[in-house]
């Protein structure tokens, strides 16, 4: 064995997984016909991997939905709410997944999670008291054997009990013991039904391991393989991690009885020293995970194979990607807007299985050819660099990042300015993006609509926005928004440095996929981005309009990131063109600037150990450096989508922004609690209803929730808002909800 990878993406090379769903979804399709599609992926995927020499592709890596809600399924940890709708196999995951609503019932989806530190959403497992673990590995076997029966030979691909454990809900007082000797069981059955298969391989994936991991823990995954190893019989069995390095276990790991394991070398800064200082068992394969499953740039075979050279071993080393090549795009074969010279930079799902045979071809019969072909590309000068840019950053001193006066002098000034009311009502940003709004975008794409007129829409657009927050008694206004697609691609469109492809899409959950941008090069702002639009709303009102912008963290935290420069460098990069920005609006005249870092939360590294050295120390000063430099008058507000940031809450205070407004309403309010205990400096708005959802917060709800904020915190460090953007709402239950949000607040400030 010399190639593998860990898994492939599901959703079609053109999405014909999500488009078969949603069809499905909609009764426009049979189960049979889905069924089709999801078997002809599979298939396509198999026969690309063996063309591509993986020695074993693998099965059970495609999913309807989502792998670990199949693995709750194969371990019937089914609540029993899901049963009871009396549905097939196929209508209770998707109730699972989606929920289910008819006359009769009204069970919500399980809640989702993001994957370890990526884009991607699992639907978390529920362990309760009445779950009965109990193996129904049907699916796996039956993929199996479907890929046998088309002359293929796979290994299976399964994540596992420790991860599943990890990742667990756990209620009615249920713990990880209430359910350990039945999920052992019920792993020890597939491995007893994998040899009545003649199985030779099951990849185990463990990406738990990865996370800090107490004393307990560790005791806790020996004992499970312990177990569970004894029944592999003729059953090899390789034990898979992935997003970062295992080095709280490594040791426990090489004495298990595993035939093989699997190390990420991308994103595992340790893993290279893990071997040296304690070697690898020289029975096991090594399966070194050198093609990063993450991002979408070619191998650089000279670097990858230095690390596999110095990997000092007997034992068999296999080369493999670093984790599920599920976090890229499919290929790059589609993608025929961009040129040439740049489209060869790249590698898709399918280009890296021929980078994973390539680089096995260079290691193990040391093919020169390739080696030097591959050197040819990373010697090109792929950009210019810019130099000015680059000592910009360089000359960047503490002062740069510091904005003055004190947060205290400067709220004295912001009063005196603004002249606004005690509990200040807002949104946060977008209204709702009808039909009417995004057929007029797409036209004037397709170059249907010309500009004049999709400019004389929007400005219509906005003046109705305007009118309608006045009518509603709002305090500070927005001007809607209604001119971006997506909070980044707007921001990347406009600014230089970015590339974008056509099809090139990653499953963030279910049917929903997403198309990051690609930083290619370095980043600058031709021309001013926002103002057009934000003086224009200004003009309309007396009552303050917001600027609105996207933060440095989360444009680059959204997009795929160069690797020739560290993301620190490229966000100080984005950070200086969004400052750029925020200074071209405040002389513009608009005295509210909101700079949203939804996604800051996302990126914090797995280990708590990382979290300073690796991120906060640079993420927060470039969020410093965008308002660093405004006048003190000017009111800097941010937003930040999940509010689970109580870990973290000294350096979303460090932010220094004057306004921070979040998602509060689902969290039962917990994070207040934080805020107080943690002397919280910065004014905020926790989301007083749940954006997410169309139902309307009656005005007594939203001011029982108003009333439970303000026992906490004191009433001038409170803004009134909903809980994120209103760009997925319908116009009616928009108003609807913003009026009471008014009436709750006035209510409220009348002491009624
Ligand atoms: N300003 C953005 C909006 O309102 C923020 C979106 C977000 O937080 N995801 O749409
Ligand atoms: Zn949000």
């Amino acid at each position: 064995m010399k190639k593998s990878i860990i898994a492939f993406p599901r959703i079609g090379e053109n999405r014909e997984l999500k488009f078969a769903l949603e069809k499905y979804f909609r009764k426009e399709i049979s189960e049979k016909e889905l069924q089709q599609v999801a078997k002809a992926i599979r298939l396509t995927n198999w026969q690309r991997q063996k063309n591509a020499g993986i020695d074993f592709p693998i099965s059970n890596d495609f999913s309807f939905y989502d792998q670990t809600l199949d693995l709750s399924i194969a371990l019937n940890a089914i609540p029993e709410r899901y049963n009871e709708l009396n549905l097939n196999k196929l209508d209770t995951l998707f109730a699972l997944a989606r929920g289910f609503q008819d006359e009769a019932h009204d069970v919500t989806a399980r809640p989702m999670k993001k994957w370890f530190n990526t884009n991607y959403h699992y639907l978390v497992p529920e362990i309760n008291r009445e779950t009965t673990i109990k193996a129904n590995f049907s699916k796996l076997i039956d993929e199996y054997r479907e890929a046998k029966e088309s002359g293929i030979e796979t290994k299976p691909t399964v994540i596992g009990p420790y991860t599943f454990l990890t990742l667990a809900e756990y209620l009615e007082d249920t713990t990880v013991e209430t359910v350990l000797s039945e999920i052992i069981n019920a792993y020890q059955q597939l491995l007893v039904s994998l040899n009545q298969e003649n199985v030779k391989w099951l990849q185990i994936e463990e990406p738990a391991l990865v996370l800090d991991q107490s004393k307990e823990e560790i005791v806790l995954f020996e004992k499970i393989y312990q177990e569970l190893l004894k029944h592999k019989n003729k059953v090899k069995v390789q034990l898979q991690t992935y997003f970062g390095d295992i080095r709280d276990s490594y040791t426990s790991v090489c004495e298990l009885d595993f035939d093989g394991i699997g190390l990420d070398f991308v994103e595992g800064r340790e893993t290279a020293a893990l071997i040296q200082k304690y070697g690898f068992p020289k029975d096991k394969l090594l399966f070194a995970g050198v093609v990063n499953g993450k991002n979408i740039w070619r191998n650089n075979y000279q670097q990858s194979l230095e690390v596999l050279n110095a990997i000092k071993t007997e034992a068999q080393i296999i080369v493999n990607t670093s984790c599920s090549l599920q976090h890229v795009p499919v290929t790059t074969k589609n993608e025929d807007k961009l040129e040439k010279n740049i489209l060869k930079h790249f590698s898709f799902a399918n280009e890296k299985l021929e980078e994973i045979s390539q680089l096995a071809d260079i290691y193990f019969t040391g093919n020169e050819q390739l080696l030097h072909q591959n050197e040819a590309l990373f010697n090109e000068k792929r950009i210019q660099e810019n130099l000015q840019l680059k000592q910009a950053i360089d000359h960047l001193a503490e002062k740069d990042f510091i904005r003055q006066p004190s947060l205290e002098r400067r709220r004295t000034l912001q009063n005196e300015a603004l002249h606004l009311p005690l509990l200040p009502t807002t949104t946060i940003g977008s209204f709702p993006q009808t039909v009417e709004v995004r057929r007029a975008r797409l036209n004037h794409k397709k170059g249907e609509l010309s500009n004049e007129a999709y400019d004389t829409f929007l400005e219509e657009k906005i003046r109705e926005c305007i009118e309608l927050q006045e009518k509603i008694g709002l305090d500070v206004l927005v001007h809607g928004e209604f001119e971006r697609n997506d909070m980044v691609e707007y921001f990347g469109e406009q600014l230089d440095g970015y590339v974008f492809t056509q099809k090139a899409w990653v499953q963030s959950y279910g049917t929903r996929c997403v198309k990051p941008p690609i930083v290619w090069g370095d980043i600058t702002r031709p021309h001013s981005m926002t103002v057009r639009w934000s003086t224009f709303a200004q003009e309309q009102t007396a009552k303050p309009v917001k600027g609105m912008l996207t933060g440095p963290v989360t444009i680059l935290n959204w997009s795929f990131p160069r690797e020739d420069i560290s993301l620190r460098e490229s966000t100080l990069q984005l950070a200086l063109a969004v400052q750029a920005e925020v200074l071209d609006l405040e002389k513009a005249g608009i005295k509210i600037i909101q700079i949203d870092e939804a996604a800051l939360r996302e990126k914090l590294p797995l280990r708590k150990s990382d979290w300073y050295s690796e991120y906060l120390d640079w993420a927060i000063p470039a969020f410093r450096l965008v308002h660093s430099k405004v006048r003190p008058e000017t009111q800097i507000h941010t937003h930040m989508c999940y509010s689970e940031f109580e870990d973290i809450i000294s350096s979303i205070d460090a932010m220094d922004a004057d306004v921070i407004s979040f998602e509060a309403s689902r969290s039962e309010l917990s994070i207040i609690d934080a805020l107080k205990t943690h002397h919280f400096q910065t004014l905020v708005g926790p989301g007083v209803y749940d954006i997410h959802s169309p139902r309307v917060p009656s005005t007594n709800e939203i001011k029982t929730q108003i009333s439970r904020i303000l026992d906490k915190l004191p009433l001038e460090q409170v803004w009134i808002n909903p809980d994120c953007g209103l760009k997925t709402r319908g116009n009616e239950e928009t108003i609807l909800s913003l009026e009471h949000l008014v009436e709750a607040t006035n209510l409220i400030r009348s002491g009624v």
